[in-house]
């Protein structure tokens, strides 16, 4: 049996045939978790706390997709000029969202946002914009110009990390589209990969069968390389442990 992998949506605005907002999340996340062996679901942005531990029980596992910046108030900043559009709605729901499945240790890959909202859960805090915050920074941040399948910077990952564990290697390319990034680090995450000039670009929770952040997009990278694909394999497999449990 497929497990069943929930991935984050978010509102979507640029459909204006019918009078009212819908939800949507990228085909590129869809098709890696299904390409991954997973069922894929859309989870709505817009649930209560409430919601969520019922619906969480029933999900073998979490994807978290990118998206808005969070509101700094969940960090305790103040908006800086330079923060980009947010959905408070949206943060809302995926860190009630994440209480309760962190609470029950379900598998979640966080990527993008859903890494900085994962590092935001767990008490983090986030440079609100690279460029303006981080004197020297490489250039991260999404550009129309470049496609989501171009490699704009390397990582380096930690050794014995689990994410090293799962993508066989010490250094990769990867794609970039981020203006945000993690600055305090939550508890009990561990940093588990860094850009050159220090940016934080994966995490991994510490006591977990399977939490990693990353901030890059593999749902992207898969497209045309594999490379990345044990992320998701990883995902799903974590996910199986938790479908076999139920039955
Ligand atoms: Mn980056």
């Amino acid at each position: 049996m497929r497990p069943l992998i929930g991935i984050t949506g978010r509102k979507d605005t640029s459909a204006r045939l019918v009078n009212s907002q819908m939800v949507s999340v990228g085909e590129t996340y869809i098709r890696a978790v299904h390409r991954a062996g997973g069922t894929p679901i859309i989870l709505p942005p817009m649930l209560a706390e409430v919601d969520w531990a019922p619906l969480v029980a029933r999900l073998d596992g979490i994807l978290l997709s990118g998206g808005e910046d969070i509101h700094p108030r969940h960090y305790g900043q103040t908006p800086e000029t330079w923060l980009g559009g947010v959905d408070e709605t949206r943060d809302d729901s995926e860190l009630g969202m994440l209480r309760a499945a962190l609470g029950v240790r379900k598998p979640i890959l966080a990527i993008c946002r859903g890494h900085q909202v994962l590092n935001v859960a767990l008490g983090g805090t986030l440079y609100q914009d690279l460029a303006a915050q981080v004197p020297g920074a490489l250039d991260h941040a999404f550009l129309m110009s470049r496609s989501l399948e171009q490699s704009i910077h390397d990582v380096t990952l930690e050794t014995g990390s689990m994410v090293e564990r799962l993508l066989r290697g010490h250094t990769f390319a990867v794609n970039s589209a981020h203006h945000q990034s993690i600055q305090a680090v939550g508890a009990g995450l561990r940093v588990v990969a860094q850009a050159s000039d220090g940016v934080i670009e994966a995490v991994e929770l510490a006591d977990h069968p399977f939490c990693i952040g990353v901030q890059w997009h593999p749902e992207a990278m898969v497209r045309h390389d594999s490379t990345m694909m044990p992320l998701f394999e990883g995902l799903v497999e974590a996910a199986r442990g938790v479908a076999k449990e139920c039955f």
